[in-house]
């Protein structure tokens, strides 16, 4: 018997009902057993609210406006009707809930309701609108109560189960196996591959063994490969000897596919992006190459000051409609670091000494992609110099790399390692972490609507969002407002299931805004759940200072981990020994 939208929409009122991670993935695990194959990959991407993996950009395009239309269409009611109770109940799934009724007789399949989805999303031209409008409100017709609501959530993009990724790798575990155990290879393959519902497939169509063989493929991102900290130059020779040293720039993360003539650009968190980076796909086109993935850092170059522009104005183009002008005036450069595949091989088993000089070879005498510069090195003096030369031009440091180290998706290890500029007593890095809740404020500040702000750090082994800080001060008022704008949308009224915290803040937030903030130290503390463990306490942020809200390169799991955490309080506590 065919899984029928209803019934997943059943599961889907369970996640939402839930306030437990155990439960989620108790919950989605039940689901995945319940699906047959054919209906695994529809299943993967509707929970997440979408139709196609993240990297794939479809949108059904029926925006707010259309769908109380749609909803009014399928109901027989007036759209006015419509439009006021989505604004009393403040959303319109739940409105389209409201004026639905239960179906009888056949119910349509996930499957039916996933392709018809996809056709409506691939619509487009003259008088594809109202044939959108029409095909959609049918098949919401078709369906209960519940259905329409996350049909109606799903089309906005508004999905808030909040499942994360290492969530359902939990649950596939589960549902196959009985237990977690199956969770390393599947995150192999998802490193790999970014792509869950294909995982899902295999998985069950051709058992574990078939992971393995899930490869890096041109056209699906791979995860980016990460890096360690240390705190200073001898450190890092200490611990990995002769290295690679290049300097690291403040751009965005961009990974560049080219296959079959076409190209297409990677976020650091997977998006595609595309359209935002015209001059590098100008110059992608012209590698001479069938197919290649390349990792780098862009940055926009100003002509006329002869300066590299800062993040903010570098991220700004993706805001602005002007991206024509932007690159016209500051051009954007991809400092390209490494390469992991090329004409049909896949290049990550190699020693990176060996990618770089691939890279070096394809990309010599461009100048929109450039080979970041490389110096080997096992001298502490030669390193050091290095870092206070790239300081002195106004870049954030060096990232250092192992010349043997393979390209580990999604890893974070000592392959590399970043070195930045370093006050002595303070920690050597930022940290970003993930906004949980407001207490409210007193005085000035109550005016936006917050007096402190209750933040985490994610454990990426338990897909959950720890608390480590409360946030006060180290903003200006601008500042306060911007964060207010964009968590208020966030509030919610119950602890999310994926939050863990004895703190309990005035207002709950889903855990999305990240924001960038320095501190003085890392300090063991009863109070916080991050890295807690039986009797061990957790950390806290000691004086905390907001640096800056970092909103468009940055997932909430891609914050700073537990585990970076607990590797930044050991090397501070080595610090202060040696001190
Ligand atoms: P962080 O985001 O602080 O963990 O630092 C790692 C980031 O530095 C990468 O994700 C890149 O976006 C950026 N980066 C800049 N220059 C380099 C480089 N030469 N090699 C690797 N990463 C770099």
């Amino acid at each position: 018997m065919a899984m029928t939208f209803d019934q997943l929409a059943a599961y889907l009122d369970q996640l939402e009902g839930t306030r437990s991670r155990n439960e989620l993935v108790r919950i989605l695990s039940e689901l995945y057993g319940a699906a047959a194959l054919e209906e695994l990959e529809p299943v993967t991407y509707l929970i997440q609210g979408r139709l196609a993996p993240f990297f794939v950009p479809v949108e059904i395009g029926l925006g707010e406006r259309l769908l109380v239309t749609a909803v009014a269409m399928a109901y027989e009611r007036p759209k006015e009707e419509v439009a006021a109770s989505a604004r009393s109940l403040g959303d319109l799934g739940l409105a389209a809930q409201a004026v639905a009724h239960e179906v009888t007789g056949d119910a349509p399949a996930v499957v039916e309701v996933h392709r018809q989805l996809s056709e409506i999303a691939a619509q487009s031209g003259t008088g594809s609108q109202t044939s959108k409008l029409e095909r959609f409100s049918r098949l919401m017709s078709d369906l209960g109560p519940a259905a329409a609501k996350h049909l109606v959530r799903i089309t906005m993009g508004k999905m808030r189960l909040g499942i994360g990724d290492p969530t359902v790798l939990d649950a596939l575990s589960i549902a196959q196996q009985g237990d977690r155990s199956l969770r390393p290879v599947l995150e192999g393959a998802y490193n790999r591959t970014s792509d869950l519902g294909l995982i899902a497939r295999t998985l069950r169509a051709a058992g574990v063994e078939a992971l393995d063989e899930l490869k890096v493929t041109v056209g699906k991102p791979l995860r980016a490969q990460l890096a360690e900290r240390l705190p200073n130059p001898e450190a890092v020779i200490k611990k990995l000897g002769l290295v690679g040293v290049q300097p690291k720039y403040d751009g965005l993360r961009v990974q560049i596919h080219r296959h079959d003539g076409e190209v297409s650009i990677f976020s650091r968190n997977l998006e595609t992006m595309t359209d935002m980076f015209p001059e590098l796909v100008e110059a992608a086109r012209r590698l001479p190459v069938e197919n290649v993935i390349l990792d780098g850092e862009a940055i926009a170059y100003d002509p006329a000051s002869e300066e590299y522009v800062p993040f903010q104005e570098t991220t700004s183009r993706r805001r602005k409609e002007g991206i024509a002008e932007a690159a016209a005036a500051a051009p954007l450069r991809a400092f390209v670091f490494d390469i992991m595949f090329r004409d049909g091989t896949d290049l990550t088993p190699l020693p990176y000494e060996q990618r770089f000089q691939v890279v070096d070879r394809l990309l010599a005498g461009g100048d929109t992609l450039v080979p970041a510069p490389l110096t080997k090195t096992d001298s502490v003096e030669v390193l050091t110099r290095e870092l206070l030369d790239y300081i002195s031009q106004g870049l954030e440091g060096v990232v250092v790399k192992r010349l043997d180290s393979p390209y580990q998706a999604g890893a974070r290890n000592f392959n590399w390692v970043k070195l930045k500029r370093h006050t002595s007593g303070e920690l050597s890095d930022t940290i970003d972490v993930v906004l949980l809740g407001y207490y409210r404020g007193k005085g000035k500040r109550a005016e936006f609507g917050a007096g402190a702000l209750l933040a985490g750090v994610y454990d990426s082994d338990r897909d959950e969002f720890v608390s480590i800080s409360k946030l006060g001060t180290g903003l200006s008022d601008e500042g306060w407002r911007e964060i207010h704008q964009r968590a208020n949308p966030l509030e919610v009224a119950e602890k999310p299931a994926r939050v863990n915290s004895v703190l309990v803040p005035d207002t709950w937030l889903r855990p999305e805004v990240v924001v960038e903030v320095l501190a003085d130290e890392i300090t063991p503390s009863p109070r916080h759940t991050a890295g807690r463990s039986g009797d061990q306490p957790g950390f806290a942020l000691r004086f905390p200072r907001i640096v800056s809200v970092r909103s468009l390169d940055k997932r909430p799991e891609d914050a700073t981990s537990v585990r970076e955490i607990r590797e930044m309080y050991q090397q501070q506590r080595q610090r202060q020994v040696r001190g």
